[in-house]
């Protein structure tokens, strides 16, 4: 049984065909990250005309790709949330004429949990285990108890960790800077940061008085546009002008993102263990997402898993980012459960805001 995946939920158009065992057949990406990256950030009708104007060439360079036709597809998987409702709109409109035109099933993706199982297609992972999301838009830990089982731990109350990273990038004007041309701004922060004495400055911690599992970014975003906006005075100089201490200033960021994440993921673990819902002998934590590519909050991460006698496990870089083969394979597995195979589109709706499974947030703060 074959499977054509379709993303759009964000500024990635991405399709790809898989086989049952997860074997890519054929995949095609585009990205709009250039264009918002110039514009300062995703303005969402220019997401929508991107996605309009690619959308068909990127679905059938995947099936030309793999060299399967439509008619042979087993069904059609495509992310319907959460998401940018005007992009979500797109994939979508386009994936129900599809399978209505060759009366195709039709499985409706939840991005985050896409994610989540993306580990599944790239190694031997059995549920449950406890999943780690970091990106641009998303911050979640999760427990993955089954394809559509999902017990969610904690999330950001405020902006997610690759957003704030951005904010941080874009402040200190780091597309300006002759070591960072064309990365992203969480790419530039870790690239400066080799070279930078983190304890030159020391940013608190968020939310130490929340034993939970929850985040928050927004706090430390305004105490670091603090410090920069005070060294700026003491040297003298505008914003939009490169800082002397800017490496620092990236190490001390990235250290304090990595142990606020360190410190709800081990809350998490610890929960987990505490309460069965994970085994000790085959615990594994899973961590995921744009961010998830940092060296430096990977390593802590890994240190972390270690130490509590979890497996640590990551996709590849390329599927950690939005792409099409992981809404193909979350169909593949949908598919192989029996769980939410649609046979008829009508009533079909995106949902730009939607939780991942059971919040059992208040829980893990009680328990705590
Ligand atoms: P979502 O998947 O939640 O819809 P998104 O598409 O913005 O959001 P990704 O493509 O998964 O997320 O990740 C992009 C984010 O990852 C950006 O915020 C970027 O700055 C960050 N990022 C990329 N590389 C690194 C890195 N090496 N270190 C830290 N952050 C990074
Ligand atoms: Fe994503």
């Amino acid at each position: 049984r074959l499977v054509l995946g379709i993303e759009t939920s964000c500024d990635d158009t991405g399709a790809a065909v898989l086989d049952e065992t997860g074997r890519v057949l054929g995949e095609a990406l585009h990205s709009q990250k250039e264009i918002h990256m110039k514009a300062g950030g995703i303005i969402p009708h220019v997401a929508q005309q991107l996605h309009r104007e690619n959308i068909q060439q990127v679905a059938e360079e995947a099936l030309s790709a793999s060299g399967v036709s439509v008619s042979e597809l087993a069904a059609i998987a495509t992310t319907v949330k959460p998401g940018l409702a005007l992009s979500l709109g797109v994939g979508l409109q386009y994936s129900l004429q599809l399978a209505d035109r060759y009366q195709k099933p039709f499985i409706p993706i939840h991005h985050m949990e896409a994610h989540a199982l993306t580990i599944r297609l790239t190694e031997q992972v059995e549920f449950p285990f406890l999943v780690l999301l970091l990106s641009g838009g998303h911050c979640i830990l999760a427990v993955a108890r089954g394809v559509s089982d999902f017990l969610l731990l904690g999330q950001t109350i405020d902006i997610a960790p690759g957003d704030m990273l951005d904010k941080v990038a874009r402040r200190l004007s780091l597309v300006k800077h002759p070591e960072c041309h064309g990365m992203a701004g969480g790419k530039a922060i870790e690239h400066l940061a080799q070279n930078g004495d983190r304890q030159q400055y020391t940013f608190r911690l968020p939310m130490q008085q929340y034993r939970n599992c929850d985040f928050s970014f927004s706090g430390l975003q305004s105490l670091v546009n603090r410090a920069i906006f005070q060294k700026e005075k003491e040297e003298g100089i505008q914003e939009g002008e490169i800082l002397s201490c800017v490496k620092d200033i990236a190490a001390a960021v990235q250290h304090v993102v990595a142990a606020h994440i360190i410190q709800r993921t081990h809350r998490a673990m610890l929960f987990c263990l505490k309460n069965s819902i994970l085994l000790p002998k085959s615990a594994t934590l899973v961590v995921s997402g744009g961010v998830a590519s940092n060296q430096y909050i990977r390593k802590g991460l890994q240190a972390l898993a270690h130490a509590n006698g979890f497996a640590f496990l990551s996709p590849p870089p390329r599927l950690c980012t939005d792409n099409g083969v992981m809404i193909a394979w979350n169909g593949i597995e949908r598919l192989r459960a029996g769980c939410g195979v649609l046979y008829s589109t009508d009533g079909i709706r995106y949902e730009p805001k939607a939780p991942l499974g059971i919040d059992i947030s208040k829980r893990v703060e009680e328990d705590s």
